[in-house]
């Protein structure tokens, strides 16, 4: 099999930085004990599984306050790159724990920038996926009712809109073509908006590679975990902005044959949060098959 690598793929700053953190965190016999994770580093299970196997704790879930409170007491606390609401922080050190903050400078810029608007008056639209980790933080920036959160068009056209200064923010790893269409409606809507579009340089040049890269293949693979946005939105890209087949998956183990029957080319590229030494045995995987015309006759 033709196997295209598009670049860049993988890891990005804001990734390698929060696992680095963590790594040098386990080496460290200064800091209290245990070493907990309030989240998953990044949204990768084999990333988390490394951490795990270094003695470090990782606690799951949305709701990063909850997740605090079980953190014992005494213990070291890492905050993930997708970054913490105002509120986890002051409990944190309320209670006198040990933080290490793994923020992508990305993420913090939206957060200031929230910040920012909010004390000069403005209401604020932030663009983002329910239920994920970055908005959840990102929205803790305002107080409840100076902030709305938007996912879809349909949303843009009908959120109340109140009158006054009006920002607009953005998650950094949302489709630069979806977030486009919804920041239109904005401005058509209120012209006066300021509207950030906050979606990361690393996002944006993995979206823009693989949609090129897509052109010349048969069928894309995005290697990447199931929680992980930036991953889905590589699927998404490719199916819906260069209109070609794509499937993500998680380790070689997912590769279904029957997705190679009569597919000569693929292009294989990977969420921002994957290691490296996964989508390289995915890809040994794709190189070593031989092009099928149909199933159970060979190429
Ligand atoms: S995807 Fe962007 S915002 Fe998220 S960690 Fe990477 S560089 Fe930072």
């Amino acid at each position: 099999m033709e196997v295209v690598k598009v670049t860049p793929r993988g890891y990005c700053y804001g990734v390698v930085d929060a696992l680095t953190l963590a790594k040098r965190a386990a080496k460290d016999p200064t800091l209290p004990r245990p070493i907990v994770v309030l989240g998953q580093i990044v949204h990768n299970r084999h990333a988390v599984a490394e951490l795990e196997r270094l003695g470090i704790v990782t606690l799951d879930g949305p709701d990063r306050l909850a997740l605090l409170d079980t953190v014992p007491d005494g213990a070291t606390v890492i905050f993930t790159a997708h970054g913490v609401a105002p509120a986890v922080k002051a409990r944190a050190a309320a209670r006198g724990l040990r933080v290490l903050d793994a923020t992508c400078p990305d993420v913090t810029r939206t957060h200031e920038l929230i910040r920012e608007h909010v004390a000069a008056g403005a209401y604020i639209v932030y663009v983002g996926t329910p239920g994920h980790p970055e908005p959840n933080g990102a929205m803790g920036e305002a107080p409840p009712d100076r902030i709305t959160l938007v996912a879809t068009v349909e949303e843009a056209e009908s959120v109340p809109l109140p009158p006054g200064p009006l920002a607009v923010m953005t998650q950094t790893t949302l489709s630069q073509w979806d977030t486009a269409a919804i920041l239109d409606v904005i401005r058509a809507r209120r012209p006066d908006a300021v509207i950030h579009n906050d979606i990361c340089l690393a996002t944006q040049l993995r979206q823009e590679a693989v949609v090129e890269a897509a052109r010349d293949v048969d069928l894309v693979i995005v290697v990447g975990d199931a929680r992980s946005n930036n991953s889905n939105r590589l699927v998404e890209v490719v199916q819906q902005v260069a209109h070609k087949p794509a499937r993500r998956v998680d380790s070689a183990a997912d590769l279904d044959p029957s997705w190679f029957v009569g597919v000569r080319r693929v292009a294989v590229t990977a969420g921002s949060s994957t290691p490296t030494a996964v989508t390289r045995e995915v890809i040994a995987r794709l190189e070593a098959l031989e092009p099928t015309v149909e199933a159970g006759r060979r190429a």
